[in-house]
């Protein structure tokens, strides 16, 4: 656990236990803090039991606090948790920033932070793997993986110091006020939970507070895809001397991609760019980072490949839940004489249209529509292209075995969030994997299509 004589004998309040909020009251206690802890389910409180104040901060006199930890899943623009810890002077603050707060007295290190609208969790892995595969101790926090506080800090190994991973959502950021990175990389910042932001450029700012956070000499690497990101980009570079605040450079390993499996499409190569600005930051020369990229293994939910059955090439990419996310999957297999992805596309849609997957529609041989704004994309595509309206994701993997030839990719990307079928877009995509090998290896898929799993 990561412990700090930071916290010892000043007082927290934390709102939310699941797993970050629990780990923070943990490592809080461990370090000798006083804690005041809620959550509005009791079983979630049990935990806790006897061990810290059990009282909701909201019902409280929070003066003297020294913050009020809240899980990224608040949303701080609504909850009233924000006003009132602004009223007693309290900073409102996430495990991150508990994190950032405690680095004084960890072991050397350094950390690399990462964000942007997608393409966060491909990148942080990657540059994980990347890192491990150098020797170096390594570990991954975050939105991705376990609780950072929960983690034990890392000790400096012959190859190096350790490197803490840290894969950063526009909401941690939010909630972190002096985590200066070591090297960051921001990959794009397109429309996304705008239900949490007054405006996009409120959204945008909030990505960008990650950099100002930095102090001048440290490393930041940018896409160069849209406007904002390039914007942010500008900025860092006016304050930063030459070389410090770099746009990714993806020309430079192009040719190198045909070795990267998990790495196919042109949104992966622009990861893997800033994967190497970044690893090379950390002092990893070519041939190290040259062999990471051909053994990572990627992630699931995210064009994973699931198989070839019958010359047909299946790929959950279940985690595109918005149009940006989509059309690089879209993007990654062109036409070869003929246009060959069959798109199951649809789900609870983030913003009307199509996005930046209309332009790849000439790669679509035909699209299978499910989901609440399934008959919204079966208007916008029906010109265009093939359309089955199949409502449940199984008609539409059925659908598509129908009609695809060998050469052919069945594609779940899509473009919409699951939650009007789906607890979230693991299941959906773990739904899509169980249709998909119970249609392809003969057996009869009942089982998996009556599950009840749909519409769950
Ligand atoms: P995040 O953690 O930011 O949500 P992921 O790495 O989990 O990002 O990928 C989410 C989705 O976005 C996947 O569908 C993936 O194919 C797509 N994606 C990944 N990288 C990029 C990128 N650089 N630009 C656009 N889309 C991307």
């Amino acid at each position: 656990m990561i412990i700090s004589p930071a916290f010892t004998g000043k007082r927290y309040a934390v709102l939310g236990l699941a797993r970050s909020g629990l780990a923070a009251a943990e490592a809080l206690l461990a370090s000798g803090a006083e804690v005041i802890a809620w959550d509005r389910q009791e079983v979630a409180r049990e935990k806790l039991e006897g061990r810290v104040t059990l009282a909701d901060p909201l019902e409280m006199d929070l003066s003297g606090f020294a913050g009020v930890i809240v899980s990224p899943g608040v949303p701080i623009n609504t909850h009233p948790i924000a006003g009132r810890a602004e009223s007693y002077g309290v900073p409102l603050i996430g495990d991150v920033e508990l994190f950032a707060q405690a680095r004084a007295d960890l072991p050397p290190h350094r950390v690399v932070g990462i964000t942007g609208t997608n393409g966060k969790s491909t990148t942080t892995a990657l540059v994980y793997h990347i890192v491990k595969s150098a020797g170096l101790p390594a570990l991954m926090g975050g939105n991705i993986g376990l609780p950072i506080l929960d983690q034990e800090p890392l000790q400096p190994n012959g190859a190096g110091v350790g490197v803490y991973v840290l894969e950063l959502s526009s909401y941690q950021i939010d909630l972190t006020g002096s985590l200066a990175c070591d090297a960051a990389a921001l990959l794009n910042i397109t429309p996304d939970h705008l239900d949490r932001y007054d405006s996009f450029d409120h959204y945008a700012f909030s990505k960008s507070r990650l950099f100002a956070m930095q102090q001048d000499d440290q490393f930041a690497v940018f896409g160069c895809g849209d406007e904002p990101t390039r914007a942010v980009m500008l900025a860092e570079q006016s304050r930063r001397a030459a070389g410090r605040a770099v746009p990714i450079y993806p020309a430079a390993i192009e040719t190198l991609q045909s070795e990267w499996p998990s790495l196919q499409g042109p949104h992966n190569l622009e990861n893997a760019a800033a994967a190497v600005a970044i690893a090379e930051e950390l002092g990893i020369g070519p041939d190290q980072w040259r062999a990471a990229l051909q053994s990572f293994t990627g992630l699931p939910h995210r064009m994973e490949r699931l198989g070839e059955f019958g010359g047909v090439l299946f790929i959950n990419d279940s985690k595109a839940t918005n149009p940006a996310s989509a059309a690089p999957a879209l993007a990654a297999f062109p036409p070869d004489h003929r246009p060959r992805v069959h798109w199951i596309v649809g789900g609870l849609a983030k913003e009307d249209g199509l996005g930046e997957c209309a332009r790849y529609l000439d790669n679509i041989a035909a699209a299978y529509t499910i989901g609440e704004s399934g008959p919204r994309f079966a208007e916008l595509l029906e010109d265009r292209v093939k359309v089955h309206r199949c409502e449940m994701l199984c008609t539409a993997v059925q659908q598509a075995i129908v009609d695809a030839a060998p050469g052919d990719v069945v594609l779940l990307s899509p473009a919409c969030a699951s939650f009007d079928q789906f607890r979230d877009y693991e299941r959906r995509g773990e739904h899509f994997r169980d249709i998909v090998t119970a249609l392809t290896s003969g057996k009869s898929p009942a089982g998996v299509l009556d599950d009840g799993r749909e519409m769950a």
